[in-house]
């Protein structure tokens, strides 16, 4: 594999040669693994490098942090660590380990165990290879699930029959390697994943770990392939019992791709866009309230994460149409999309297709809500006006003026503030 190594970009062979200096002093076999190893051989760009290490990863881990400067986050009940590489990029180690799952569904209990056990502990036999960077026998693959083998014949296989029974999110994970890559799903495989669908396996996950793999779902370039492969195979139901995905959710998910790419290209420095929120939004759009908060409540999103999908659901549709017209005050129109959050914005322009009303969208972005007032607290406080909401009040008109053109200058703005201030002022 060392031709495979030797492509790599520059920061990251030498991150790989700084774990096999640390391997050395530390005194353990250290190799790359999982995703890594698999994208590596694929060609497709990782930069999230998984690494196991026999006996001691956290000792390895603080050792790596040390040499190169980086930052470490462990994780001692698992045997993990991460180390956050500059300026991008992060290097996730696990200890080798062997595990057992007292009951299906249930988190494994963990041992520990050599390279081999932790291969044979993996999800899949594309996840399941490892290329030795210890300094004795480097660069050499080691495949004992012919994982390479299916990576070239782009199948998704399991590594043993109870492995859906064990954990049910692999169900989720098969479905998405298998879109992401234009992989199949191997036929025993698929027979193994019906089984485990029909004797509801899914329902005895815990909800937190779910949301997991489908926030992982969504943060894929094109969620719609796994989310539609996943309703043939009859397995949306673990996202809800009421939960569909209707010909309108699919064409409004394939408008979502379009928009984030769009947002992408032109307005990325603005503002970080979390795309899969954009796709959680439109999934539970076409269910009821109380449908949704049920579903936000069992998968605990984020009080944030929550909000959005709320706040889009009441955007009253009243201002879609208002919006759709031409020659609107600038101000109006930062009124009414100002308390929206980029996601939701980015998915009204998906959802409606208003030539006017797409445009007013574009000019909130890159105009409207890039334009800062001049004057400051400081000036009101020179005028005499003290400290308190009238600042909020007097700051919100002189910016409804600069939107809509009236004051073009700090000078402007100082003067139609004194006007303001009058009724204001304390000496
Ligand atoms: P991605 O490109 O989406 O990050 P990945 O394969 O790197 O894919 P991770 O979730 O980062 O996925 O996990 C790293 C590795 O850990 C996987 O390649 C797999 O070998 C193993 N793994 C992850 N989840 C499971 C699981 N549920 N069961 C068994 N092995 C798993
Ligand atoms: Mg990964």
């Amino acid at each position: 594999m060392k031709e495979y190594l030797n492509r790599l970009p520059p920061d990251i062979r030498e991150i790989i040669l700084r774990a096999q200096e640390t391997g050395a002093e530390v005194g353990c076999r250290v190799f790359l693994v999982g995703g890594f190893v698999r994208d590596l051989i694929l060609g497709v760009k990782n930069f999230d490098v998984d690494m196991a290490v026999e006996s001691d990863g956290i000792k390895f881990a603080h050792a790596l942090g040390n040499k190169t400067g980086a930052q470490v986050i462990t994780h001692r009940r698992f045997g993990t660590a991460t180390v956050l590489m500059k300026p991008h990029g992060k290097v996730d180690i696990a200890t080798t380990r062997k595990e057992d799952y007292p009951h299906p569904a249930s988190l494994p209990e963990v041992r520990g165990g050599d390279l081999e056990d932790d291969l044979l502990r993996r999800d899949f036999t594309i996840n399941s290879l490892a290329i030795n960077i210890s300094a004795c026998g480097f660069g050499t693959l080691i495949d004992v699930c012919g994982g390479k083998r299916d990576l070239l014949a782009g199948k998704v296989r399991v590594l043993h029959e109870r492995s859906f029974i064990d954990d049910p999110t692999r169900i989720l994970r098969a479905v998405r390697f298998e879109q992401r890559y234009d992989f199949r799903i191997e036929t025993k495989t698929r027979s193994l994943l019906k089984a485990a669908l029909q004797q509801s396996i899914l329902q005895r996950v815990q909800p937190q770990r779910l949301r997991d793999e489908l926030i992982l779902i969504l943060k894929e370039r094109c969620p719609l392939r796994s989310l539609a492969r996943l309703r043939d195979l009859r397995c949306l139901g673990f996202i809800s019992p009421h939960f569909s995905l209707p010909q309108v959710t699919c064409r409004l998910l394939r408008a979502i791709d379009k928009e984030v790419a769009w947002f992408a290209a032109n307005h990325n420095h603005r503002r970080h866009l979390d795309a899969w929120v954009i796709y959680l939004i439109a999934l539970l759009e076409h269910l009821g309230e109380g449908q949704v908060k049920s579903i936000c409540d069992k998968f605990v999103f984020r009080k944030s994460e929550a909000q959005k999908v709320f706040s889009f659901k009441r955007f009253p549709p009243a201002y879609v149409a208002m919006l759709s017209k031409r020659a609107l005050k600038p101000s109006w129109i930062y009124k009414v999309l100002e308390p929206l959050s980029y996601e939701e914005i980015v998915l009204l322009r998906a959802k409606y297709r208003n030539k006017v009303f797409r445009q007013h969208l574009e000019e909130f972005i890159s105009i409207h809500n890039e334009i800062r007032i001049a004057v400051s607290g400081h000036d009101l406080h020179g005028l005499g006006v003290s400290p308190g909401p009238a600042y909020r009040r007097i700051f919100k008109k002189v910016l409804n003026a600069r939107l809509d053109g009236k004051l073009n200058s700090r000078h402007e703005e100082l003067m139609f503030v004194r006007k303001l201030a009058k009724p204001y002022l304390t000496r």
